[in-house]
């Protein structure tokens, strides 16, 4: 029998703060008595039944194989992430398995001989996001399949998160309605729910106004809430950590360096190395890094102060409009894995982060601001001295530049305000004369090559 057809793998919602406060999985409850986070938690004495060594050819295996759904990133770590329930009410667009970009190059720039980006905007919607609302919409999906009433999914979004629910829900026929800060995202990403039929909402106001509207109709009108302080998204996510872990054959790097809005990823990022670590898969733990725009940092702040506050703020617009985030759901989360993990916080004013996408563009790359936000808070640590010249570096992508096509154009017109835009690369407009477009194609090579 395969561990996969075990009935005894066991997960259900916990109360972060109060562990005797439990539901099951099939329940529709996001917070615990007091309005704290749930967390998923799994039974661990089963997972340890089975050992290390085990595990990790279980998973190899999987990769190469294509079984539904265990061919999905997320999906092949079933047992780990949703173990209870049926392969048949799986949504997945095999979502994970995405790229681990060796940036030899950007690298020797930056300092540091062993650097690599996890791309995980090479996804069905173009961000990390795909990674929970496959979980999220499974469990749905099943949940509808017990007879629970679920008559449409919700999310509020700086763009990523409803692009990820719109597909998903639309791939399994369940209703979706989105709610967008009117104006503040990209256009990329509005049409994306628009096209696979969401029902979308343009608000007029931020992000943290939207997460108002929507907990408000989860709570007044049973529809279901998809933000990341549904913990089930969490477990989806947390699956990137454990991913990487497996393309260095089973080892971690020095050092992860994650931007952070809500901080539900960096939660689940370490939330992932917890069980690696808890089952014995790996020996060490690495140290993180969450990076903040400087106009939207209250974790930064807080760790300034040793996190012995955290205080919302208002959050100013920034070119990583996905972490416009003034007051994170999962801070508490997001700094109880810091401490666990010898973490510190970085920040990037808006200039850093335009400056440094363009930077690791021209060595292959195609950054969205946020994973730019993450390359500022390398380069600061590395001068610092933090991050050693040897340390092994993952720098965590969160979503494709695609998405961000008009930030990136702006920058190469230099048209970004108060930005130099040192690397702008506008296209050369000529008359189709051989002999001018030579001309101008030698000197180009010429002044390209110093
Ligand atoms: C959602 C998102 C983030 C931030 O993740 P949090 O869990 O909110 O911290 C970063 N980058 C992109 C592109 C995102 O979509």
């Amino acid at each position: 029998m395969s561990p996969s057809e075990k009935p005894s793998y066991r997960a259900w919602f916990q109360s972060f703060a109060h562990p005797e406060e439990r539901y099951r999985l099939d329940e529709i409850v996001y917070t615990d008595r007091e309005g704290g986070l749930l967390e998923v938690v799994h039974d661990l004495d089963e997972l340890r039944k089975t050992s290390a060594e085990g595990w990790k050819k279980l998973f190899d295996g999987r990769r190469h194989h294509n079984e539904w759904p265990y061919g999905s990133g997320v999906w092949g770590l079933k047992e780990w992430v949703l173990p209870e329930i049926s392969n048949n009410n799986v949504v997945s667009m095999y979502e994970g398995h995405s790229n681990l970009f060796w940036a030899e190059r950007y690298g020797r720039q930056v300092g540091v001989e062993d650097l690599w980006i996890k791309l995980c905007g090479n996804s069905h919607t173009g961000s990390f996001k795909d990674l929970g609302m496959t979980v999220l919409i499974s469990m749905v999906s099943e949940m509808r399949a017990r007879g629970v009433d679920v008559p449409a999914v919700a999310c509020a979004s700086t763009g990523d998160t409803s692009a990820a629910l719109a597909a998903y829900a639309a791939a399994a026929g369940i209703p979706s309605i989105v709610f967008l800060p009117r104006g503040k995202i990209s256009l990329a990403q509005l049409i994306q729910p628009v096209a696979n039929g969401s029902i979308v909402f343009a608000l007029d106001t931020d992000f943290d106004g939207c997460m108002e509207i929507v907990k408000q109709v989860a709570e007044n009108d049973g529809i279901y809430l998809a933000n990341s302080m549904n913990s089930l998204r969490i477990e989806g996510q947390k699956t990137v950590g454990i991913e990487i872990a497996q393309q260095f054959d089973w080892e971690v790097p020095d050092w992860l360096i994650i931007p952070g809005g809500n901080l539900g990823n960096v939660s689940a990022l370490a939330k992932g190395l917890d069980l690696l670590f808890d089952l014995g898969l790996i020996q060490r733990r690495p140290r993180l890094c969450v990076a903040q725009a400087e106009a939207a940092n209250p974790l930064y702040l807080s760790y300034q102060r040793d996190f012995r506050v955290m205080e919302p703020i208002v959050a100013r617009p920034t070119f990583a409009s996905a972490i416009q985030i003034g007051n994170p759901v999962s801070a508490a989360k997001a700094i109880d894995a810091l401490k666990r993990y010898d973490g510190v916080v970085e920040q990037a004013s808006e200039v850093e982060i335009a400056e440094a996408c363009a930077a690791a563009d021209r060595t292959g790359l195609f950054n969205c601001p946020h994973t730019g936000v993450a390359l500022v808070a390398l380069d600061k640590l590395v001068a610092n001295g933090t991050i050693r010249k040897s340390d092994r570096v993952v720098v965590i992508s969160t979503a494709h530049g695609l998405k961000f096509t008009d930030f990136k154009i702006r920058y190469h017109e230099g048209k970004l305000p108060d930005v130099p835009a040192t690397r702008a690369n506008s296209p050369i407009e000529l008359g189709a004369k051989y002999d001018l477009v030579r001309d101008r194609m030698l000197r180009e090579i010429e002044s390209r090559s110093r």
